[in-house]
């Protein structure tokens, strides 16, 4: 016998709000505490922005990371070191963070929109080809939902073609690519800690890397361009910086939050794991397929309405039954909204993407992808009642009739 749904006068699958416990405890007051002791709130004085750069350096499996103060300045932060130049031209995709195209705009580059894979809805290695012309210099690969892009595909049209390979890592914490963390196979990896990521500072962002070099300039791109070694010239820049410096404050909190993330990875696959296995194989969802070699850190659950059937009714009766998805996740594509179609970017002065055309019909897949786009928030407290309470939603909403789009 089937259960009436919700939306049709049946009671309500979800009984009680999900479980989520506040994330910052005693660890993190030790350790603003010991911040605050210290006299000095300075990075390049203190000990805690550092520790956790160190730390962070570790966890991730890179030689080098330098902290700044949120997700936005790392991606700014790893285009300056990159040596990102008025009229190049970076690839990104159209279903993101403001955050992940705001930085090439800022750098004077074009933001080019990839096209997107269907079902993990990451940018289609051969989409990203298509869209490389004489002045690409870049891809930033977005790690959508905790999934990694297809990177031995990225890495290599960006080693043949001489681009460089940056990785945003916001929504990845915990990611693996072919047991590599995310952020470790490109040159640059880039991390947000904003309050809403996996772990979170309040705003703060981290980049990694392996090359020396580019160690430095990261370094450099986050502090003014003031050369803090022993020995230097502190102040004569030989590039643009920003000052993206996190302080102390944040340091100290995201230092706390590091040695939590494993586990918080850990009890969202298994949650995830759960709810895909019992909710695999209804016609009117198609569940999430993760990039072929990556285990995800699933930062929120999006599915899709099968052909034919309607997100919003899904989503409705979803929340008829107490469970807080929404549809259609940002609503446009990024290069729908007016700061592209009509290069809003600055009141007046030229910018080089004003020559490049932007609006609907740029990346079909990503549009569909939105259209049909469903999203279940996660939190790794989520316990076994919020489990089955969700999957008794999804029975009765993954077979309704009433989702068909007429
Ligand atoms: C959150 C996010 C950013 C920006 O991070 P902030 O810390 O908010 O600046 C960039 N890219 C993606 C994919 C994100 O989810």
């Amino acid at each position: 016998m089937s259960k009436t749904l919700a939306i049709e006068g049946g009671s309500p699958a979800k009984t009680g709000p999900y479980t989520r416990l506040p994330r910052y405890g005693e660890e993190e007051l030790k350790e603003l505490r010991e911040a605050l002791e210290q006299g000095t709130l300075f990075y390049a004085q203190g000990k805690k922005v550092y520790a956790l750069e160190e730390a962070f350096a570790e966890w991730v499996g890179a030689k080098h990371a330098v902290a700044c103060s949120s997700g936005t300045a790392s991606i700014h932060t790893a285009l300056m070191a990159a040596g990102i130049s008025p009229g190049d031209e970076v690839i990104v995709s159209p279903i993101t963070d403001l955050g992940s195209v705001v930085p090439i705009l800022f750098q004077g580059a074009v933001p080019v929109f990839a096209d997107l894979d269907p079902r993990n809805y990451t940018m289609d290695p051969s989409s990203v080809e298509e869209n490389i012309g004489p002045k690409t210099k870049a891809v930033l690969a977005v790690h959508l939902w905790g999934n990694t892009c297809d990177l031995d595909a990225l890495k290599d049209i960006c080693d043949r073609r001489g681009l460089i390979l940056i990785e945003d890592c916001a929504q990845a914490w915990g990611a693996t690519y072919k047991r590599r963390k995310a952020g470790t196979v490109g040159r640059i990896g880039c991390y947000s800690l904003n309050e809403f990521k996996h772990i979170a500072c309040g705003d703060g962002g981290l980049v990694c890397t392996d090359d020396d070099v580019l160690a430095r300039r990261l370094r450099l791109a986050t502090d003014k361009g003031y050369n803090r070694e022993a020995g230097a010239a502190i102040r004569n820049p030989t590039f643009l910086a920003a000052n993206y410096r996190m302080s102390e404050l944040q340091g100290a909190v995201a230092k706390a939050q590091l040695p939590k993330v494993d586990d918080i990875v850990a009890r969202r696959r298994r949650w995830v794991g759960e709810l895909m296995a019992r909710t695999a194989d209804f016609p009117n969802i198609l569940p999430p397929i993760p990039t072929h070699g990556c285990d995800p850190s699933w930062w929120f659950y999006m599915f899709r309405a099968a052909p034919g059937c309607d997100a919003d009714k899904i989503a409705e009766a979803l929340q008829a039954e107490g469970i807080p998805v929404w549809a259609h996740y940002i609503g446009q594509c990024v290069y729908e909204y007016r700061l592209f179609t009509d290069h809003l970017a600055f009141e007046h002065g030229g910018h080089a993407y004003q020559a490049r055309v932007y609006g609907k019909g740029i990346a079909p897949v990503a549009e569909d992808i939105l259209r049909d786009a469903i999203i279940l928030p996660l939190h790794e407290d989520f316990t076994d009642r919020d489990l089955d309470e969700t999957v008794e939603a999804f029975i009765k909403v993954g077979n309704w009739e009433g989702a068909k789009r007429v």
